[in-house]
């Protein structure tokens, strides 16, 4: 293990896709004035960082049925393990479940040893859970999943508006940049079902009924073109499907009082909402989880999406669709295809060439052939004894996924479940027949994108313990003990790194957008030096790359014939609707301070002391309605039988009839408060996405 360097380094924060940077030392983090997406900006996750980096509760080493191991023991059991499934089940027998929170470094390698080598289609992430729906909806439009804004957008443009986003708590230091460029005229209008710390700044909030924001914009696109406020010439050159697209908008949304009924708003609001987005050319609308957790989501995304398209408000300076990512690196592990999905790149399993392109490009001789199984339906393959042998990677699912006693049930049950993680003890770690000590924040090395496409470097600057392994290098070994050492000859991260990078260039003849390999050719130097730059990167060098900040600028798509398409969305409502035994609707997301489930946020007192506890949030009248006492204990209790307990918050803000539960808390802290034991697995049919936002539950004090 060589030393780490002394003193502050530059690196980037592991929380949220806004992707500060940061600067950093063991008892220090700072903002990193020099970073684009914050300058020196860091929210109160980010600037305690430092007080996180404690050897409380790590994995220190290889363990094996409960038992310390050696590494080449571990890397052994995992090669056996591997290869037996293989032989006697076949490689769709093997898969990997992977992490936002991974390096892109890592995701390219798992991923290529799995679809590449292994051949299982077998690999997805967290990441599915998080913008999966932006994802398949940027696909269905752009024909490529591509974010066509940066921040700056946001700060340009003149009407902001945030749809299924608390941006003030989930993405805290880009709210802080939307604010602080605020100005006389400009407007924000934040779309969601509860008063949050983001609609206080609103100049107006649609309080809208959840799952209704296919229909609020379907009205939008019917209104704009019944007002005469198209941009039809634009239409007409750059987009397909407008008629059809117009046509089911009109049937469904046909006048304001159905959009304002269906949505529970009031007229005045949806008119001046839509007569807002008429007048202003520089709109941005920004949308996060409240639109990708539904089993519409991509439908929501879509219906956005047509809106700007039919005012040619796509790649405009200050007017742009912008989906939010969640995960400090969801856009790295799309980028190297680590979704069931895709193969590798952006490339898809059917794109012309694409698994010959690959497989020459790997030099493997079998690679998986389909899409593979996406994280709802891989977990029910695991419960149902087709997966074998499963490595889940720096995510915690027994928490995060829907249906938490089933996906807890069908780890229990999986012949050979491999877990890596910092952490010793998590809900997940507790069923691992092979635990494996990885190398956390601040102690590797490698890259992460953020929101904007921008790829920073996360870079070590503490000493790795004895036992533990960057991700990278433990895939690396089982690969060799596989026997697949000629394909996997890499010595740190830079390695992967430029393969990766030229990969994404493979094919493009200017019709690949994801497009790095002018990055391929860095020395190790200039990959430990590497300043944030944001894809495409199409030429230049060190000193100055030459960047992308804005796609489609010129109305040209990367679909076959160059068009964007406007996709016909029905506005479907949520999976489930309250019953009699079980009323009321129930809502889930953050809280300001902590992050996923607290893995790494529940390690220092300082982030509990904006929310200690799990709690439920309720109108006043729901209290009273339901027998029960503010500040008291209650519990909610799915339409699955599963149950979550906390203490009763009353909130003006919460709609009546629905009530709100953080993410956050895990077994660890308090195992009656799983939030995804009151979401159903049900997912968009389209992406895969889980209805993480949209449960119901009957509500009991305790
Ligand atoms: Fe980290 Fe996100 Fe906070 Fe920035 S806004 S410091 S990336 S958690």
């Amino acid at each position: 293990h060589e030393k780490p360097p002394l003193g502050r380094i530059s690196t980037t924060c592991p929380y949220c896709g806004v992707g500060c940077g940061v600067r950093a030392a063991v008892d220090h983090s700072e903002g990193d004035p020099l970073h684009p997406a914050n300058g020196g900006w860091l929210c109160v996750k980010g600037s305690a960082l430092h007080d996180t980096l404690t050897k409380e509760g790590r994995l220190l080493a290889p363990r094996m049925a409960g038992q310390p191991v050696a590494w080449p023991e571990a890397i052994e059991g995992i090669a056996t393990a591997i290869s037996e499934s293989v032989r006697d089940y076949g490689p769709e027998s093997v898969a990997f479940y992977l992490s936002g929170q991974l390096l892109t470094e890592d995701y390219y390698i798992v991923n290529k040893l799995a679809k590449g080598f292994i051949a299982t289609p077998h690999v997805d992430t967290n990441s599915r859970l998080c913008m999966s729906s932006a994802v398949s909806a940027h696909k269905r439009a752009f024909g490529e999943d591509c974010v066509p804004a940066c921040y700056n957008d946001l700060e340009l443009a003149d009407l902001l508006v945030l749809a299924g986003s608390n941006a003030a708590w989930a993405h805290p230091v880009l709210y802080q940049r939307m604010k602080a460029a605020h100005r006389s005229g400009r407007r924000v209008v934040v779309i969601d079902p509860r008063k949050t710390a983001t609609t206080e700044w609103a100049d107006l909030h649609l309080q809208l009924r959840p799952g209704t924001d296919a229909l609020l914009f379907n009205g939008l696109l019917a209104w704009l073109h019944a007002r005469q406020a198209l941009a039809l010439e634009y239409i007409r050159q750059h987009c397909n499907g407008f008629e059809e697209t117009l046509a089911l908008a009109r049937s469904c949304a046909p006048s304001i009082r159905v959009v304002a009924r269906g949505c529970d708003l009031s007229d005045a609001d949806v008119e001046r909402f839509y007569q807002w987005f008429a007048e202003t050319p520089k709109t941005v609308t920004a949308f996060s989880q409240g639109i990708n957790q539904s089993v519409s989501g991509t439908d929501k995304a879509n219906a956005i999406i047509n809106c700007h398209l039919a005012t040619g408000r796509v790649g405009k300076p200050g007017a742009s669709p912008f989906s939010l990512t969640g995960q400090p690196n969801a856009m790295g592990g799309r980028e190297v295809g680590g979704l069931a999905n895709t193969l590798a790149a952006h490339m898809d399993y059917d794109s012309p060439g694409a698994q010959r392109r690959v497989s020459d490009f790997w030099h493997s001789r079998q690679i998986a052939c389909g899409p593979g199984l996406r994280a709802v339906e891989l977990f029910e393959a695991v419960h149902r004894g087709d997966i074998r042998v499963l490595w889940v990677m720096g995510t915690n699912p027994a928490v995060s996924l829907p249906d938490s006693q089933r996906v807890q049930s069908a780890l229990a049950r999986c012949p050979t479940l491999i877990v890596s993680d910092c952490m010793e003890k998590t809900d997940t770690t507790e069923h691992a027949d092979i635990l494996l000590p990885a190398a956390g924040w601040g102690e590797k090395d490698g890259t992460v994108t953020n929101s904007e496409r921008r790829i920073s470097r996360q870079r070590r600057f503490l000493p790795l313990p004895a036992q533990v392994r960057p991700d990278w290098q433990i895939v690396r070994d089982v690969a060799r003990a596989l026997g697949h050492g000629h394909a996997f000859d890499y010595h740190r991260p830079a390695d992967i790194f430029r393969e990766h990078a030229a990969l994404s260039g493979y094919g493009n003849g200017g019709e690949r957008i994801f497009d790095i390999s002018a990055l391929a050719q860095l020395s190790n130097q200039a990959y430990d030096e590497l300043q944030p730059v944001q894809w495409p990167v199409t030429g230049g060098n060190a000193g100055a790359w030459l960047q992308t900040p804005r796609l489609f600028s010129s109305g040209r798509f990367p679909t076959p014939d160059g068009r964007a398409r406007m996709v016909p969305v029905a506005a479907l409502s949520p999976a489930q609707q309250p019953t009699p035994r079980h009323p009321l609707v129930v809502n889930t997301g953050r809280v300001r301070d902590q992050w996923h489930t607290m893995t790494r946020t529940g390690l220092t007192p300082r982030l509990f002391a904006h929310r200690s506890e799990p709690f439920i949030e309720l109108h006043p009248c729901d209290i009273a309605g339901f027998g029960l006492i503010e500040g008291a204990l209650a519990t909610a209790t799915g339409s699955g039988g599963a149950a979550y307990t906390g203490r009763v918050r009353a909130h003006e803000g919460q709609r009546a009839g629905e009530i709100f539960v953080p993410i956050h808390w895990n077994g660890r802290f308090a195992s009656s408060a799983l939030a995804s034991n009151l979401i159903r697995p049900v997912v968009d049919p389209i992406s895969g996405q889980p209805e993480g936002k949209h449960g119901v539950a009957m509500i009991r004090p305790l």
